[in-house]
């Protein structure tokens, strides 16, 4: 284990929870990048100032906060009925349910569905989740394309780029970037292309209108289903979902197993709380809702695959279960001021921002993605803001405390961190080691310019490398209450 920037972090491989680089390295290079800091700060600030002004027309806000809060609860203490209840249903409509542990379970299900059709294309949608297992990588091996139609999805796809965002994944580019991705990647896009977002928006349709009217497999995520009809729900505002989700002949859907939800009346409440959350709307544009299979509307073959992929271990534990509350609505990250500072690529994770400073070391085991919890200020934005109550401060607290005790368990022999941990101890259990211990920092003043040091010697170099330490002051908080008090017997001082 390795520390950067006096947070600790181990060298991780290649996969879409798990980044190539821990959060300090990235988000440092990240920072460096003004274009990037100019492209999040304004995309941000534009979505906060939406969300607040709809989340301000409704007096009962923190009441349907606690609703859905307590739906979440309800639904995990018993996800193995509301599940089975869910297959039942889809299964008694004409789909067929598949159960899928991991990411290659996942990808071996959907890579053998696609094949059963013979097609070598298929059009996607709304999938973050399949971006979480690496399906397109995993179609493409099989000889595969998948050519992704969320408007977003689709400029991050053709410009060989990896999401930054849940809900606006090509957030980290402005309009002059967009433009250039699609003159460079879009075969018969008009040479004249112009970045006003209309001319953009009409390049995209008529390169997507062509994909939908020949792709015969369609492949999305789901942001709800219903457990007591066996109902999928998908949330967009673009309509491409609509189009992936009606015109191909098959349709999968890939779902992590917490996205289940009890009943209509449930999905009542989060269709308040997610689209004024996510993109600062009253209601959704685009709500799709299905149940199986109709004969003769839409497509006649719908698979579904429940996604475990590490959520039965978050579910194990009572503290890091809230994670798994999230709907995804993106309202933490536009709120976080690490995220607007360093954008989501520095977290090397599928989730990106608070949530996925929470959810992604629990679904790969913390040791995997170690730094997350930390990439925090602890701050409080992401509790306020976040439409299900996910406590995330308290997450990040107990994901370290995790992370902490697993690492202590696996090493022979104590850290630098528990040794000046240990050290300070000793010191402040005794008045006197605690004055002559004031007594001894007093010579760092040498180092201070202007009540500041920028730069300690090793080992608490780390601490300077990213932040000012405050020069001691030249009288202690002792030494002025004497002072200005006396001493505990009464003398002056
Ligand atoms: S943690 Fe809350 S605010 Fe963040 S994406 Fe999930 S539901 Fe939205």
């Amino acid at each position: 284990m390795s520390t950067f920037l006096g947070m600790p972090y181990a060298p991780r491989g290649v996969g879409h929870l798990r980044g190539e680089e821990p959060f300090p390295v990235a988000a440092r290079a990240a920072l460096g990048d003004t274009q990037l800091r100019r492209n999040l700060g304004k995309a941000t600030r534009t979505i906060r100032a939406k969300r607040a002004a709809v989340v301000a027309e409704l007096p009962d806000w923190e009441e349907l906060r606690a609703a859905g809060q307590a739906i979440k609860q309800r639904t995990l203490a018993h996800l193995d009925h509301y599940l089975e209840q869910l297959e039942s249903r889809v299964q008694e409509h004409g789909g067929t349910v598949h159960w899928a542990r991991d990411a290659n379970e996942a990808n071996r299900i959907v890579t053998g569905l696609v094949r059963d059709t013979g097609a070598d294309e298929v059009v996607k949608v709304k999938s973050i989740v399949t971006d979480e297992i690496g399906l397109n990588e995993a179609l493409a091996g099989a000889g595969i394309t998948a050519h992704e139609t969320d408007l977003a999805e689709l400029i991050v796809q053709l410009g060989h780029d990896r999401p930054s965002h849940i809900l606006v994944p090509a957030i980290h580019r402005n309009r002059a970037e967009i433009r250039e991705i699609f003159l460079r990647e879009m075969a018969d896009v008009d040479p004249g292309l112009t970045d006003t977002p209309a001319a953009l928006a009409e390049a995209a349709r008529l390169h997507l209108r062509r994909r939908f009217l020949s792709a015969r497999v369609g492949i999305s995520g789901a942001n709800f289903a219903i457990a007591e009809t066996g109902t999928l729900c998908v949330v967009e505002s673009e309509g491409n979902g609509r189009m992936c989700l009606t015109l191909p002949d098959t349709l999968i859907t890939v779902m992590g197993i917490e996205k289940v939800i009890p009943s209509w009346r449930d999905l009542e409440v989060f269709l308040q709380l997610l689209p004024r959350s996510s993109t600062g709307e009253r209601m959704n544009p685009y709500t799709s809702l299905w149940t199986g299979v109709t004969p003769g509307d839409g497509p006649q073959r719908f698979h579904l695959v429940l996604l475990d992929n590490g959520r039965t271990a978050a579910l194990a534990d009572p503290a890091g279960r809230p994670a798994l509350h999230c709907i995804r609505c993106s309202a933490c990250l536009n709120v976080c001021p690490v995220y607007e500072r360093t954008g989501g690529h520095a977290y090397g994770s599928v989730y990106p921002g608070p949530i996925g400073a929470v959810l992604s070391p629990q679904l790969t085991g913390v040791e995997d993605n170690a730094s997350l919890p930390y990439a925090s200020s602890l701050c409080g934005a992401c509790f306020d803001a976040c439409p299900v109550r996910i406590d995330i401060p308290s997450l990040l607290v107990h994901l370290r405390a995790r992370h902490v005790e697993e690492a202590a368990r696996s090493r022979r022999l104590p850290t630098a961190e528990a040794v000046a941990m240990a050290a300070a101890s000793w010191v402040m259990a005794s008045p006197g080691r605690y004055a002559a211990a004031q007594r001894a920092g007093r010579a760092g003043r040498a180092l201070g310019r202007q009540g500041r040091i920028r730069r300690l010697p090793p080992p608490l170099s780390a601490w300077t490398a990213a932040r000012d330490a405050p020069a001691p002051p030249a009288q202690t908080f002792r030494e002025w209450w004497q002072h200005e008090h006396g001493n505990a017997d009464g003398s002056a001082g």
